[in-house]
């Protein structure tokens, strides 16, 4: 199968379960974000086993509260699409009034003259932290 997320881990890697993984899926002008990717090839949630969901929530939920304590963003953004990439997985975006789009999604059209926000330099800044932060967090809880 030519699937991107079965034939790499599509990202960075910050830390690796047996059933899934978390990747920084940065942007230009989205640091932080983040990117939970099941390993199975599995195109929609509610083909998980009923014990899977509640697992693969409970990351969602360790990285939406991460990236609130972490980064401080005025809102968080918890989306799994899969349009482009039918291969399950969700995207934990810390997102700020000030940024490229707010308030409309990540995927719209970016203001002509966007740039990065000085609260999303200091997530890129101080990545190396918070990447191993986020990784013991997720050690702690998941094994
Ligand atoms: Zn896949």
């Amino acid at each position: 199968m030519d699937c991107p997320l079965c034939n790499s881990d599509g990202g960075e890697l910050i830390y690796r379960h047996p059933l899934f993984r978390v990747i920084d899926a940065r942007e230009a002008l989205y640091p932080g974000f983040l990117r939970l990717v099941w390993k199975t090839h599995v195109q929609e949630f509610s083909q998980l086993p009923p014990e899977q969901r509640t697992l693969c929530m409970s990351a969602v939920v360790l990285l939406e509260e991460f990236v609130l304590q972490q980064f401080k963003p005025d809102k968080v953004n918890l989306a799994t699409l899969g349009n482009v990439v039918p291969h399950l997985h969700w995207h934990v975006i810390p997102r700020f009034t000030d940024d490229a789009h707010f308030p409309a999604p990540v995927w719209a059209a970016a203001r002509p003259e966007a740039r990065l926000s000085p609260r999303q330099q200091r997530i890129l800044d101080t990545q190396f932290t918070w990447f191993a932060q986020l990784n013991e967090r997720l050690k702690a809880q998941f094994g």
